[in-house]
């Protein structure tokens, strides 16, 4: 047994991180849909006899034009974080760009942030181009260089905000209780989390989306009728003008309680007959009732809480903290060392998150065919996304594992014919 001089702020950090692995893996086990069907291989080959075979090759064709883009971004997220965190380096920005201002920690926090944050985005900056220019050469991508521009500016604007606040409210923390943050930064992050899920999709969707009641007529009621009919009643049905950058489909349902609204997007009203749209937003009604949203948001505060203590524990490995020149992780000199640690734990930890994720969405795939009894629009509508989206309908394995969030077009096209013939 430990005695009372063992109760250390490490050792109380232990036990936290040990507490949230249990609570997160009771979630794992009992919140995720991991009994929704998978089809078998037999009615996988049948569903892709269904698919065009021209649908197939130009899925195929632009997902290997846009590969170097993918694995070039995902390389200098990596590489360029354990850089800045197992050197100096990291820690030799942040002092210096915190001398202007004698050195004050709040000013390498915020700036020092900034200017790292500005580094990481340069960086990843040819590879959005690459990609931009590939989505426009396939038409996916409908948006000038200009809009383009503004987008990203946007996005960075939004970055900044955040940041700033994550890490202005991180090392006051640190700076304040240096034994204890983990504890309050584990409640803070999971607070973040929940914020982030459903206060700042309201807030951010405007600065890049317009709205617009849709039109009063069969559709809107249909869809308003759906939605009571599973027990969702909503507001409102509005449209978003996606097509300003986009030509692909999609629709989702934001908002909590009253404020509750299916938004669909503008190019999935003009490109899908009435019946797709409803199989649509059936899918989008299905993450709604079973609380997807609240799950992955529950998840992620559980995560975020780990991730600070882990990271607290993290700081008390000397040699690690030699390697990136700084004497402790709380400091914001260490930011680069931090980043790391974030980027390695992404990568690892991203293929458990898009497994989730698949069964979440088989999930919702099943609950549209039941709530609109019409597996016909379903397929049909699936074999439009995979076209007018210029979808890999049946990406390699390996990618498969690594990057899907949603099962593949040939799974869902599986699910919408049900259990084959032959079994
Ligand atoms: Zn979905």
């Amino acid at each position: 047994m430990t005695g009372r001089d063992g109760l250390t702020p490490t050792w109380w950090a232990l036990v936290a991180l040990v507490a949230l692995g249990i609570v997160l893996t009771v979630a794992a086990i009992t919140l995720v849909p991991w009994r929704v069907p998978s089809p078998t291989r037999a009615e996988r080959a049948a569903a892709l006899a269904d698919v065009p075979a021209g649908v197939v090759t130009r899925g195929r064709a632009l997902h290997a034009a846009l590969r170097p883009s993918s694995y070039g971004s995902l390389l200098v997220g990596l590489v360029v974080p354990l850089l800045l965190g197992l050197t100096p380096a990291g820690a030799r920005i942040v002092v210096w760009v915190g001398l202007p201002f004698g050195g004050h920690w709040l000013a390498q926090a915020l700036v020092g942030g900034l200017v790292i944050m500005m580094m990481l985005w340069l960086v990843a900056l040819p590879f959005s181009a690459w990609r931009h220019s590939v989505l426009r050469d396939y038409g996916l991508s409908t948006q000038d260089w200009g809009g383009w521009a503004a987008d990203l500016f946007k996005g960075c604007a939004v970055g900044a905000v955040i940041g700033a606040v994550v890490l202005g409210g991180f090392y006051t923390l640190t700076q304040l209780v240096p034994d204890w943050w983990w504890a309050f930064g584990a409640v803070g992050a999971a607070v973040v989390v929940v914020l982030l899920s459903f206060v700042f999709p309201v807030l951010v969707e405007p600065v890049f989306n317009t709205f617009t009641p849709m039109p009063a007529g069969p559709l809107r009621d249909e869809l308003r009728m759906m939605a009571a009919r599973d027990g969702i009643p909503v507001r409102d049905v509005l449209v978003a003008d996606a097509s300003r950058r986009t030509t692909g489909l999609n629709a989702y349902v934001s908002g909590l309680g009253r404020t509750r609204r299916i938004v669909v997007y503008d190019t999935l009203l003009r490109e899908a007959p009435p019946g797709e749209v409803r199989s649509v937003v059936a899918h989008e009604l299905g993450h709604t009732r079973d609380r997807d949203a609240e799950l992955a948001a529950l998840v992620g505060a559980i995560v975020a809480a780990a991730a600070v203590v882990a990271l607290y524990l993290l700081g008390q490995w000397g040699a690690l903290l030699r390697r990136a020149g700084v004497n402790s992780i709380g400091s914001p000199t260490a930011m680069g060392l931090v980043l790391a640690a974030v980027a390695v734990a992404g990568l690892v930890s991203g293929p458990a998150q898009n497994l989730v994720s698949r069964r979440v969405e088989a999930r919702a795939d099943r609950h549209a065919l039941r709530l609109t009894g019409d597996s016909a629009e379903f397929a049909a509508m699936q074999l439009r996304l995979a076209e007018v989206n210029i979808t890999d309908v049946h990406p390699p394995r390996i990618e498969y594992l690594l990057f899907a969030t949603h099962p593949d077009t040939v799974d869902r096209l599986a699910a919408a014919r049900g259990p084959s013939r032959s079994r």
